[in-house]
């Protein structure tokens, strides 16, 4: 293809916006998908995109499009549409995803106007050197205030109001005007074809069926069938099986050029030999230099994951493997807990993250997992002087300890005018430090904090939503770290600490900690023969205490002799039962109780 027939854009958006909704009629329009084939949010592949209503993987499709009206009328392009999630845990897929295109489309929904994420994203296609072309979306709403919500967005991006195009991804208005204008307005990709052949990883998804699946948008040259291609960053070489565009099923091609986005099978099993940010070359005549990467994704969040089952452990990392294909984001060690046994520690992009990886591995891989309270990374400086860096509560050091930093983030709240005071109340209660405040219009204001980020994963979201009715948005990221006053508080049953339960917690919230799972843990451990004390401690200070009092606990009491079978059954039972049981040093308790103390809230 002719790098000037074609335009590699995205679609961004707050989360609900409508960016699939308005994928889909470009779909639809462009006539790339079987009017019979035809569903809601097509592109959102995976069962749990589906039932949640969002998207969490990018997707690239290739569409041809001829313009309809203008001085262009006529003309033959093709257009790569890359659709993105929205969510703030997966601002890396966006800027992937940004870094494969000339322009992006920026889908505001008329009846909400501008919303955190609009602005997240809106600067990092700035930063990315894209051009926008601003779009209200839902226009058909009865609620919706174009006229309003046009000069919000001309006076974010500083453009008249008249430029920003309004569109129903519902009915389709306005959809064959825009996609002229993505003609119109972006331009084509520019690259070197007769250059050493450099495309960049911008997406790798693991397939049952095909293996490897690689997505790349070509930068220089040329990759052809036949080639053998070359990762540049470990230089291992390829066969290809096949190379093609996605349109959006996969359709085999000979040949991809400057600028074309496709995908390439090379057979390989192992997940780790096509990491998304390297570049391809091809082995014959490779390249000499690398195109830049992506920054790799930091994990914001650890939490442990156990099977349920202590024989699914290798399947777990066999999954996990298979997952980080698709998330480079996802990063695991192996470890073990005195409580829950052999399984991985992991790190994750936030909360959202956490739930939707933890929910695949237990549908795709049919795994049943335990995951343990998520924590931040903690950093200690020892009065040695010494450094640690902590992803597991329980290897806090216990030695004397200099200080303590934990990580922070720089959050933006868009609250409408009359929530401004909850929504400060709400900060403050976490600890939070304001850094500015605008406002964006008359009734809507923008308010800038610095909070630490454990104070954010947990319910944060939730409560900014039930202060304000729902409608204030929130975005983050992270803005470096502060040194806090942080204590471990472990729990201890009969005095044995049960390391699942550690946590690092801000020295003024340590009691409340304490109290809460020493109470939980009370009702869920069966009585012992034994008089069993729960204790809440930091280092060696108890700071709360609950008793499980003593049972004597026969279960052939209630047997009186008679029925020989019906005690023995009674005994196998009573066997059986103790298999699933964990010992923390004399005191017997059934996994469910860590499980059901570590899952309900
Ligand atoms: P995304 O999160 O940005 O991908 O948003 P979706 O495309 O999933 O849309 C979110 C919700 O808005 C869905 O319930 C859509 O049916 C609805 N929606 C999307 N576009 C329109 C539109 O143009 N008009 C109306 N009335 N609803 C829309
Ligand atoms: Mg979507």
């Amino acid at each position: 293809t002719d790098p000037g027939r074609i335009r590699n854009f995205c679609i961004i958006a707050h989360i609900d916006h409508g960016k699939s909704t308005l994928a889909d009629r470009m779909l639809q329009l462009t006539e790339v998908v079987d009017p019979r084939q035809m569903r809601a949010q097509y592109l959102d592949r995976m069962d749990i995109e589906r039932e949640r209503g969002i998207t969490i993987k990018s997707q690239a499709v290739r569409m041809p499009w001829t313009v309809r009206e203008g001085e262009r009328t006529g003309e033959h392009a093709v257009l790569n549409m890359i659709d993105t999630p929205g969510h703030v845990d997966f601002t890396y897929e966006v800027s992937r995803s940004l870094a494969a295109c000339e322009g992006a489309v920026l889908l505001v929904d008329a009846a909400q106007g501008i919303e955190a994420q609009t602005l997240a994203n809106l600067y990092l296609a700035l930063e990315n050197d894209l051009h926008v072309i601003p779009v209200l979306n839902k226009i058909d709403l009865p609620a919706a205030q174009p006229e309003k919500y046009a000069e919000e967005l001309a006076h974010l991006i500083g453009c008249q109001p008249e430029d920003c195009i309004r569109v129903s991804g519902k009915t389709g208005v306005g959809v064959p005007y825009l996609l002229d204008e993505i003609v119109r307005q972006f331009t084509p990709p520019v690259g070197e074809a007769e250059s050493p052949a450099r495309a960049m990883i911008f997406d790798s998804v693991y397939d049952v069926y095909r293996g490897v699946v690689t997505y790349v948008r070509v930068i220089d040259g040329r990759i052809s069938a036949r080639d053998r291609i070359k990762m540049m960053s470990t230089g291992a070489v390829h066969e290809l099986l096949e190379i093609g565009v996605i349109s959006p099923e996969m359709k085999k091609a000979d040949a991809l050029g400057v600028g074309e986005v496709g995908y390439l099978i090379t057979g390989v099993k192992d997940v780790r030999q096509s990491r998304v940010g390297d570049t391809v070359t091809i082995n014959s005549r490779p390249a000499s230099q690398a195109l830049g990467g992506y920054k790799d994704p930091k994990p914001m969040v650890y939490s442990g994951l156990y099977p349920i089952d202590g024989s699914d452990y290798p399947n777990l990392r066999d999954a996990l493997d298979k997952l980080k294909l698709n998330d480079a984001a996802l990063t695991y060690e192996p470890e073990t807990s005195g409580a829950l046994g052999f399984g991985f520690r992991c790190g994750f992009l936030g909360l959202l993250h956490l739930e939707i990886i933890r929910e695949r591995l237990e549908r795709e891989f049919n795994l049943d997992l335990i995951s343990t309270a998520p924590n931040v990374v903690y950093r200690t400086i020892q009065e040695d002087g010494e450094e640690v860096v902590v992803t597991n509560p329980s290897e806090y050091p216990t030695s004397k300890i200099a200080e303590v930093y934990e990580p922070t983030v720089r959050a933006t709240v868009l609250t409408p005018n009359d929530y401004v005071g909850a929504v400060m109340e709400l900060c403050q209660g976490r600890r939070g430090s304001l850094l500015g405040m605008d406002y964006l219009s008359a009734d809507r204001v923008e308010l800038r904090y610095t909070l630490p980020l454990a104070e954010i994963i947990f319910d944060f979201f939730d409560q900014l939503k039930s202060r304000t009715k729902g409608y204030a948005s929130l975005d983050y990221e992270p803005s470096g770290e502060q040194s806090s006053e942080l204590v471990k508080v472990d729990i201890l049953l009969h005095g044995e600490p049960v390391d699942a339960f550690s946590a690092i917690v801000h020295k003024d919230k340590a009691y409340n900690y304490g109290t809460t799972i020493a109470a939980k843990l009370r009702t869920l451990i069966p009585r012992q023969q034994f008089e069993v004390p729960i204790q809440a401690a930091i280092g060696s200070r108890v700071i709360a205490r609950e008793t499980i009092r003593a049972i004597r606990k026969d279960v052939l009491a209630k047997c009186y002799g008679g029925d020989i079978s019906r005690k023995r059954k009674l005994l196998e039972k009573q066997k059986e039962g103790k298999k699933r049981m964990k010992m923390v040093g004399r005191v017997e308790v059934p996994q469910e109780a860590f499980i059901a103390a570590l899952s309900s809230d």
